[in-house]
């Protein structure tokens, strides 16, 4: 089979490869690949920046946004042949850390836990993979290839998660939530949004193109403003920050509510310095019972909320987040952002 893969930690090491065909251990489904997102992260790897080899090989396997159909299954594993499932990306830390011990890998508290397609484990992207069925999750069938934002999906179904947990130590009744950054998790964000009745605002840089429109679409309302001028005029009571950009994130924790929360679930690389007031940015936050939260990944559970988010959603609207579909051969071209990309997609 081929699989796309890489030498972490070397820039430009990316190939499709041939691989012996995976079997399945027991417990385990052997699913042929439908399509695989790609991300940030995928970039980060292939650009030498992030990921490591499983123990003893070279090179990982890429992909961690996984859509499959079952080819052979478990007898009474309550998976079939032909099911579209996607593989969870984090397994629990093998000490295992308490938060580990209670299903919460996604919370991992000492940092040994793996991760497919980025840490330790082969990734998504081969024409074949297996998976264990304690970590594969049913799709339902009428989403189809909309199946692949699972993964993003049940990233963005745990940042509202927490929101709603932190929001519960209080009265809690939000009515406005900014999302800065239209990407695909900045849209799964504000489709979470609208589907809890709150008025939803999207900032991004561009002005046209497919950002504005499935905004639009979503009945939200687009932003290319600065994140300053949009928060200050908003006062939103939730934020959710998907760029990473720093002046955005600084933006964001001014300018809110009074018992604002701010999750952020942008990566930013390190090194990049701006002046912040953080004798300012401390007052509001103290004086306005204001919350950070910082969100990644996602466990079981929310992987059940992201499916019936998606099942809840349009599936044109859906559809308008794949931007680009391109074949595993051309990953190179996958792997290089264009500025009106939401979500661009490997196919099998
Ligand atoms: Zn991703
Ligand atoms: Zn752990």
């Amino acid at each position: 089979m081929k699989a796309l893969t890489v030498l972490p930690l070397t820039a430009g090491s990316a190939r499709v490869e041939d691989r012996p065909d995976p079997v399945p251990a027991a417990g385990e489904l052997l699913v042929e690949a439908v399509a695989l997102g790609v991300c940030g992260t995928d970039r980060e790897i292939a650009d030498g920046e992030y990921g490591w080899a499983p123990p003893g090989a070279d090179r990982l396997v890429l992909g961690h946004e996984s859509l499959g159909r079952v080819r052979t299954a478990p007898a009474g594993s309550g998976f079939a042949e032909g099911d579209l499932v996607a593989g969870v990306v984090r397994r629990p830390d093998p000490v295992p850390c308490g938060a580990c011990a209670r299903g919460e890998f996604d919370m991992c508290r000492n940092g040994k836990y793996t991760e497919r397609g980025i840490k330790e484990i082969d990734g998504y992207a081969s024409e074949l993979w297996t998976v264990e069925t304690a970590y594969a999750v049913k799709i339902d069938k009428r989403l189809g290839e909309l199946g692949v934002l699972m993964e993003p999906a049940s990233v963005v179904a745990k940042a509202w998660d927490q929101i709603e947990h932190v929001g519960k130590r209080s009265w809690f009744e939000p009515q406005r939530v900014l999302v800065t950054g239209a990407g695909p998790i900045g849209m799964l964000a504000a489709l979470l949004g609208v589907q809890r009745g709150l008025e939803v605002h999207v900032l991004d840089r561009v002005d046209a193109g497919p950002k504005p429109a499935a905004v639009a679409a979503l009945g939200a309302t687009y932003h290319s403003e600065s994140a300053r001028e949009v928060g200050e005029r908003l006062r939103p009571d939730i934020v959710i920050e998907a760029t990473g950009v720093p002046e955005v994130i600084a933006d964001a924790l001014a300018h809110n509510a009074e018992y604002g929360i701010v999750c952020l679930t942008g990566v930013s690389t390190a090194g990049r310095k701006i002046h912040v007031d953080v004798g300012g940015a401390n007052r509001d936050i103290v004086l306005e019972n204001d919350v950070v939260i910082g969100s990644v990944n996602a466990n079981l559970k929310h992987y059940a909320d992201a499916e019936r988010a998606l099942a809840a959603a349009d599936p044109a609207w859906l559809g308008s987040l794949i931007t680009r579909r391109v074949q595993l051969e051309d990953y190179a071209t996958a792997l290089k952002p264009e500025p009106d990309d939401i979500k661009v997609v490997l196919t099998f």
